[in-house]
């Protein structure tokens, strides 16, 4: 018998031990779900938090976005119109910051711009209003102003503070700002036409050298009238038949034989008369209409090229500028296959000119563009070679045939001088075994200079300017 109660006593007790640690256990997951669901709260709190803050600011510098400084600036408006005082926008655009960006990569370039937005909302009062309007450009609000005079100061030194070095990555970089400025209610009586005129004032500073600011003008919304309507013409220009391509021979300097050209775009503009590329390109760049003129410039030139090589001209290459966009299109390479088929000039008579800043731009994508360009035969050249942040290291890695110096070290050559610069740049391209190119030759001098210290090509002024075709089809007969 007290065996048999031993033995359900023992049985009792272990059933209670389960049972314990089943509650125990529901009672450990019900503390666990309870912590989870606090958790889960939390998470859920910040990540509503962090959609209120995305929602209104900008992600890389955390400043206010448009649409925030857009609510500020409306409220300030009617602030400022209630109590008949003034304000100042600023339109803040960082010059060349795209040459940052292309020869240092972007993570360098989001550094810079964050680097920028800090100097810049420090450098306002509590009562102003800053916002990144998407790129390189910021928009500043300068609340309380009494006098228009006074925001001149204000904006001088706000200009200083964002233009001083920034130290990035252990790179020294000097960038410069331009800055457009338009006055509530001097200038403007609503919130859009103030940012338009600020715009159009930070553009004029931009035309007029850049690195400084401005206020706007009335004359400066006829300037942009007319810088639309030349975007409108441009568009209309290529159906239109209006462009047309100047020709300027490429020498060698041993033999003095005209051995290629560089093909120049040029537009009969229906009022203006003929135009230089350095009054459209820009425009062409900024609507996107340079890939469709770039490719029509380079079926054009190839035409003619075989057709003058057909006609027994002793014409070696035929040199074609290509912008980074239309380099960086994705069906570019196809581009100049299809052109060279159709107009069957032989690869090796085609060379392409990019800019540094085209190449420095994706180097991985471009080195292995350019690897099948050239082994279809194609050259390549680096077009004025110098003005961006080439290295010698990079020089190395790009698989190029021609390296052209820019004609600003040309123009460096003196009577009398002993140019290092563009000396050293020659040797440079000797050692690399790349084929040396200088450009705006203007002088005999220049000419000397460049022959004695063994530059293969010479291209300028003083050996020929830019022709049209037919005549320099006379110049070539000569030549033949
Ligand atoms: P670039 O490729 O460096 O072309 C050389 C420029 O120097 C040409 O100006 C030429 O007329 C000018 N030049 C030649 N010899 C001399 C000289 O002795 N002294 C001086 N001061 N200048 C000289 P252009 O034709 O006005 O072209 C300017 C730039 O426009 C070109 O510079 C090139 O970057 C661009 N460009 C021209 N045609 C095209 C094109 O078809 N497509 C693209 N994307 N860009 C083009
Ligand atoms: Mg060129
Ligand atoms: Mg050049």
């Amino acid at each position: 018998m007290p065996d048999l109660i031993a033995i359900e006593n023992a049985r009792l007790q272990d059933e209670l031990r389960d049972h314990i640690g089943r509650l125990q256990e529901a009672n450990r997951q019900l503390v666990i779900s309870s912590v989870n669901a606090r958790e889960l709260a939390e998470q859920l709190h910040a990540a509503q938090a962090e959609m209120v803050h995305l929602a209104h600011h900008d992600h890389l510098t955390t400043l206010p976005n448009r649409r925030q400084f857009t609510k500020q600036l409306a409220d300030r408006i009617a602030h400022a119109g209630a109590h008949g005082c003034k304000l100042a926008l600023l339109f803040i655009d960082l010059d060349r910051f795209k040459v940052v960006n292309d020869s240092l990569g972007h993570g360098v370039g989001d550094l810079l711009l964050q680097a920028v937005a800090q100097r810049l909302a420090a450098s306002v009062r509590g009562t102003d209003a800053v916002c990144r309007e998407g790129g390189d450009e910021f928009v500043a609000m300068l609340a309380d102003v009494a006098h228009a005079e006074d925001v001149s100061a204000r904006v001088a030194h706000i200009h200083h503070l964002l233009t001083a070095p920034y130290t990035i990555a252990q790179h020294v970089l000097h960038i410069g700002a331009s800055i457009g400025i338009s006055i509530y209610p001097d200038d403007v009586a609503d919130l859009e036409a103030l940012m338009r005129s600020a715009d159009i004032a930070m553009y004029s500073v931009k035309e007029h050298g850049r690195n400084s600011f401005a206020f706007f003008e009335p004359p400066m919304d006829v300037r942009a009238m007319a810088r639309h309507h030349m975007e409108v013409s441009l568009r209309n220009a290529l159906e239109r038949h209006e462009f047309v391509l100047y020709y300027q021979a490429q020498v060698n300097l041993a033999s003095n034989r005209t051995a290629g050209a560089e093909a120049l775009i040029r537009w009969h503009h229906p009022t203006k008369g003929l135009l230089l590329p350095k009054a459209f390109i820009g425009i062409a760049e900024e609507c996107g209409i340079i890939k469709q003129i770039d490719r029509w410039v380079l079926r054009e030139a190839c035409l003619q090229a075989k057709s003058w090589q057909d006609a027994g001209y002793a014409l070696e290459t035929i040199s074609v500028n290509i912008s980074g966009q239309e380099f960086e299109s994705a069906d570019f390479l196809q581009t100049v296959f299809s052109t060279l088929n159709q107009s069957g000039l032989p690869p090796q008579s085609l060379e392409l000119e990019l800019t540094e800043g085209t190449l420095m731009r994706d180097s991985a994508a471009t080195i292995e563009k350019l690897e099948t360009l050239r082994a279809a035969g194609i050259r390549i050249a680096i077009d004025d070679f110098g003005t961006g942040y080439s290295s010698l290291g990079y020089l190395r890695r790009f698989p190029i045939d021609t390296l052209k110096i820019d004609q600003t070290f040309v123009a460096d050559i003196h009577p009398g001088s002993d140019d290092v610069l563009v000396d050293t740049v020659i040797s440079i391209g000797n050692r690399l075994r790349h084929h040396v190119v200088a450009e705006g030759i203007e002088t005999v001098e220049q000419l000397d200079f460049l022959r004695e210290h063994a530059c293969d090509t010479g291209q300028g002024f003083h050996l020929s300017p830019p022709l049209p075709a037919a005549e320099f089809a006379q110049a070539l007969a000569g030549n033949r």
